[in-house]
């Protein structure tokens, strides 16, 4: 059994990142940027007003009520027609350019409009570059503003917008076959007869590779036996990645481990100090990493999480490729007596201050409800064999943080 820090950098040290393509801005929600992006345009590209109000010289609002002539209007997507003097002011709207002369704008909720409009009282006093923002004060032309690594977020994506980038260079998806194994399976339109149950690892490995900016080639369902195994192997390591569900502990049908070696699969690790999911197999033959993952669902979802997520998002050339961990304050004990790095689903909530921790009730590696009820694993380490309420734990984040 290898440490999970020591198998996570044998999995990293393997993974080469595919070749960059360039999509269409709106197809590249989630994908992870092949270069740096710079800007084409100063942000903002003029003097641009932040309020709809009167754009003025500051030093005639210094005293007030202050009474001035409104020269004309400045609507967003205009040009100003003529500078601001003395004495006088333009009506202006959010967004549009702050005309020559003025340095500051009024809002409008602070000024009362006088004589239908051809003078404008200003109420309060505004300061010298009040509610204008300078050419450039955000960006300037030629600034690097997304770096290489990142992932396109709804964010990234309105700066994408901003600087003209209507195609994106990213990282390839990587190509996933998923491969599930096992007598006891049925599928999930179906009533499992006695001693069966039905497929949930396909699905929640498919969802998890397609999250990760994944394609997927569905391999289907093989029973536990070395010829359906072998011949639904191979069309599998022509993809990037083949994962395999299932059949990698000590059973006597678990038959993954020689079949993979049968077709040339170099195994890297079988299996690692992490509960849930030990038996994790790795392995490589050419250019394609071989995963084994345990077929109890909790292992096979974590044990994706940790290394597999890692290795895809790395592949597309992502800076950042495990999730977060925080500290948290556990509200009740837990305990690891497995010897190895264990992993107890909890649900992290901010509450008074402090990140709180509710451990969940879990019966262990086959609880698909409690894992799909938690946003976050408290971690132990192996030498950790308990924690009491109101102590402090790290925390990886799988979700989104609750609010009390
Ligand atoms: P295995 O790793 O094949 O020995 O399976 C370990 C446990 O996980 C057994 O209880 C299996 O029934 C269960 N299991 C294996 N594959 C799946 C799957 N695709 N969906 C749900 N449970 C599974
Ligand atoms: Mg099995």
């Amino acid at each position: 059994m290898i440490p999970v820090d020591e198998a996570l950098r044998i999995v990293l040290a393997q993974v080469s990142s595919l070749p960059a393509e360039e999509v269409p801005l709106g197809e590249a929600l989630g994908r992870i940027l092949a270069a740096d992006v710079a800007s084409d345009v100063d942000m903002p590209p003029f003097d641009r007003s932040a309020m709809d109000g009167y754009a003025l010289r500051a030093e005639d609002a210094s005293s007030v009520p202050a009474v001035l002539e409104v020269m004309g209007q400045v609507r967003a997507g205009q040009m100003p027609r003529d500078a601001v003097g003395p004495g006088q002011a333009v009506q202006i709207m959010t967004g549009a350019p702050v005309p020559a002369g003025a340095t500051a704008v009024q809002q409008v909720e602070r000024t009362r409009s006088l004589d239908q409009g051809r003078r404008v009282e200003i109420v309060s006093a505004v300061e010298a570059g009040a509610n204008i923002a300078p050419r450039g004060s955000e960006v300037r032309a030629g600034e690097v503003v997304l770096s290489r690594g990142m992932p396109v977020t709804p964010a990234v994506m309105a700066v994408l917008s901003a600087v003209g980038a209507a195609r994106v260079s990213v990282g390839c998806r990587p190509r996933v076959a998923v491969l599930v194994t096992g007598d006891e399976l049925v599928g999930v339109a179906e009533k499992p007869a006695p001693g069966h149950i039905r497929n949930s690892n396909g699905y929640a490995v498919m969802a998890q590779a397609r999250l990760a900016g994944a394609e997927v080639l569905d391999l289907g369902v093989v029973p536990d036996d070395a010829g359906r195994l072998a011949a639904a192997v191979e069309p599998g390591l022509a993809a990037d990645v083949l994962l395999v569900s299932g059949g990698v502990s000590e059973g006597v049908y678990d038959l993954v481990e020689p079949v993979l070696q049968r077709f040339g699969v170099e195994l890297l690790f079988t299996k690692v100090a992490i509960k849930p999911g030990a038996p994790l197999v790795f392995g490589r033959r050419g250019g394609t990493l071989v995963f084994g993952l345990p077929g109890n669902p909790v292992s096979a979802q974590v044990t994706f999480d940790f290394f597999v997520r890692a290795a895809l998002l790395r592949m597309q050339g992502a800076t950042a490729v495990s999730r977060p961990t925080v500290e948290v304050e556990i509200a009740a004990g837990v305990k690891n007596r497995s010897g190895r790095r264990a992993h107890s689903p909890a649900r992290v909530m901010w509450s008074f201050g402090r990140l709180l921790a509710e451990p969940l009730r879990s019966m262990g590696s086959a609880d698909i409800v409690a894992h799909a009820r938690a946003n976050a694993l408290l971690v132990m380490e192996a030498e950790r064999l308990q924690a009491e309420a109101g102590e402090r734990l790290p925390a990886v984040l799988l979700g989104d943080l609750l609010s009390s």
